[in-house]
């Protein structure tokens, strides 16, 4: 056999065997009282993951399962008007149109997405319709309003009045270019560990604020805007949506925890992954939050201002997310 062939027999095997382990080894940690799974958790981005966190938590707490949790978390920002990032009230395009983006994934990675969705309040409910009622996992633009009609969503007007007016003062002065910048874009990812071990997660966003119309982000992508995987753990971003769909940042962060690194320090990897592949990440900002099994927790993001939120049965508490630069 020759020696590159060998190596790579003797990394799949390497491999198997520390995937497969590491299950086992929090099943023997948990026997011998050694690391104690934290549990029921609920984590979310930014400071609206506190109330979103807060509606999670009445799931949790009643031993209701992370992905009803995490599918009436996120539905807290999205029918806030407050909230210009998240759902109704949020920025629109360049277009003065709101489109939202979301998806949603499961502890049997069943996910559903919905991206380019224009009128429906609550894209992660109909990103749970796509994935409980449909053989597919994503639907967009029009296809993805039909579909929620025919669910029963209603149609509404999202642009509320405040949005409106802050898109015609931009107008004013953007000669109509799609921002780039650190600070115009705040999606709410939640991650959830429920009371019988099981992960879920949801993402949602109204986007990059005067992005072109038709831009979608990483949110609604599986792998890059979120991914669960229920032996693992599962992770979410927020930030400059294209970075993250280069990297597939989401999957990144899981696969490096599978490798055995905490979630913070996942994260922290994934960002420098982010730093490296780019020329220029003055203007870049990208935070990942992580969740594993046993119930840990951390983010990391590139530039200081990123924070997250989090409910365990300690209490709820804000947390600044580390960063690099
Ligand atoms: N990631 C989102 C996007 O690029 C924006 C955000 O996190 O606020 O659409």
């Amino acid at each position: 056999m020759s020696s590159r062939r060998k190596f790579l027999k003797l990394s799949a095997l390497g491999t198997t065997f520390l995937s497969g382990l590491y299950p086992i080894e929090q099943a023997f940690a948990g026997s011998l009282g050694k690391k104690a799974v934290n549990k029921p958790v609920v984590i979310s981005t930014w400071d609206h993951g506190m109330p979103a966190n807060d509606a999670a938590w009445k799931v949790l707490s009643q031993k209701g399962n992370a992905l009803d949790a995490v599918e009436a978390g996120v539905r807290v920002p999205e029918g806030d008007p407050r909230v210009r990032t998240v759902g109704y009230g949020g920025y629109p395009d360049r277009e003065g149109k709101v489109t939202l983006d979301a998806c949603i994934m499961d502890k049997d990675s069943n996910c559903g997405a919905v991206a380019f969705l224009q009128h429906i309040k609550h894209p992660i409910s109909v990103a749970r319709k796509v994935m409980e009622d449909t053989p597919h996992v994503m639907l967009v633009g029009e296809g993805a309003l039909q579909f929620a009609l025919s669910k029963g969503f209603q149609k509404e007007n999202l642009l509320t009045p405040e949005s409106e007016k802050d898109w015609k003062e931009w107008m004013k002065e953007s000669k109509y270019k799609p921002v780039i910048n650190i600070e115009n874009h705040d999606t709410i990812g939640m991650l959830a560990l429920d009371a019988n071990g099981d992960l879920a997660g949801a993402c949602t966003t109204s986007g990059a604020s005067y992005k072109m119309h038709g831009r979608v982000g990483d949110s609604p992508i599986i792998g890059a805007g979120l991914f669960v995987d229920n032996e693992v753990g599962a992770a979410t971003a927020t930030g400059l949506g294209e970075a993250v769909i280069r990297m597939v940042g989401s999957h990144l962060v899981v696969e490096l925890m599978r490798q055995g690194n905490s979630p913070e320090k996942a994260c922290k990897l994934a960002v420098e992954r982010i730093i490296a592949k780019h020329k220029d990440v003055s203007d870049l900002q990208v935070g990942f939050i992580a969740l594993n099994k046993q119930g840990e927790y951390g983010g990391y993001c590139i530039h200081k201002g990123f924070n997250y939120a989090v409910h365990t049965n300690s209490g709820k508490k804000l947390i600044d997310g580390k960063y690099k630069l």
